[in-house]
């Protein structure tokens, strides 16, 4: 099995039912959503070719990014559900516009079209669009989930193509954006967690700020991380205006930065995965 697969089944594993059936709900709802979108589109033949053409104009940059923007939503999901009760606001918007998400559902459609079925896209120009409306009405029919499956169906129907597409867009990210390892540039904490940090009373003496060196006086408001360590307001504003990790232990907040945020999502992921590995 891929890694990226095992990843996100040991992180759904380590999910109480609960949580279990909220996520899969939501997925539900998502996919059903993007697949009522796709019928659409592949039912207009303007709309097709709209979104054709608009795919056409974005520079391979751009698609890479339409389609990070796409996995870090799913990503956002899974890492949420996880810890539901998470203090930090969701990271950077994943709303896109609806040419957007037209073009980055055509684009997974290619994808996959271009992996199971390539003679499709061998086919003269003019016959893609009723190739592929072929193809993802047969693909909806295997899927056939008009009515809400039984449970322990969801975990095939729904989660199983949900993990595929989170590969998938992996894949195609991972190519270009944020290969794991790999060393992510300095980014500002998002504005939407700085507002959000809470202040705390520093209760017991002898604490120091470690971006000061000096020590934090009882009585006195402080910012707190969400890693728990604590800093005072002036010196820890500055920092994350700056850089998004806690100085102390590196702890990483969201940011505004897509492949900063999908890194550090898929880091939270593994962690949570690895503990029940
Ligand atoms: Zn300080
Ligand atoms: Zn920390």
């Amino acid at each position: 099995m891929e890694e990226t697969t095992s990843t996100i089944l040991a992180a759904l594993s380590s999910l109480p039912p609960s949580h279990l059936t909220n996520l899969t709900n939501t997925i539900l709802s998502s996919t059903r959503r993007h697949h009522r979108r796709l019928t659409f589109l592949l039912s207009s033949p303007s709309l097709f070719s709209l979104t054709l053409h608009h795919l056409h104009t974005l520079s391979l940059q751009q698609k890479t990014l339409l389609i990070s923007r796409h996995l870090l939503s799913f990503l956002h999901l899974l890492t949420q559900s996880n810890n539901p009760t998470s203090p930090l606001p969701p990271p950077v918007s994943t709303s896109m516009r609806e040419r957007d998400t037209d073009a980055v559902l055509l684009l997974l459609l290619f994808c996959e079209t271009h992996k199971y079925n390539p003679e499709a896209l061998t086919a003269p120009f003019s016959h893609w669009r009723l190739n592929l409306n072929k193809i993802f009405s047969n693909t909806l029919l295997t899927l056939s989930y008009s009515s809400a499956p039984p449970l322990g169906a969801c975990f095939g129907s729904v989660l199983i193509p949900f993990i595929e597409t989170v590969s998938r867009c992996w894949r195609l990210v991972g190519v270009l954006g944020c290969e794991e390892g790999k060393e992510v540039k300095e980014v500002a904490a998002s504005a939407a967690t700085v507002v959000s940090l809470p202040a705390v009373e520093v209760s017991v003496g002898g604490r120091e700020c470690v971006i000061c060196k000096e020590e934090m006086q009882v009585g006195r408001d402080v910012c707190e991380l969400p890693c728990q360590h604590l800093f005072h307001w002036m010196c820890i504003l500055p920092w994350l205006g700056k850089k998004n990790t806690c100085p102390c232990c590196r702890f990483r907040l969201p940011s505004d930065d897509v492949f900063g945020e999908i890194q550090r999502l898929w880091e939270v992921l593994v962690k949570i995965s690895a503990k029940h590995i």
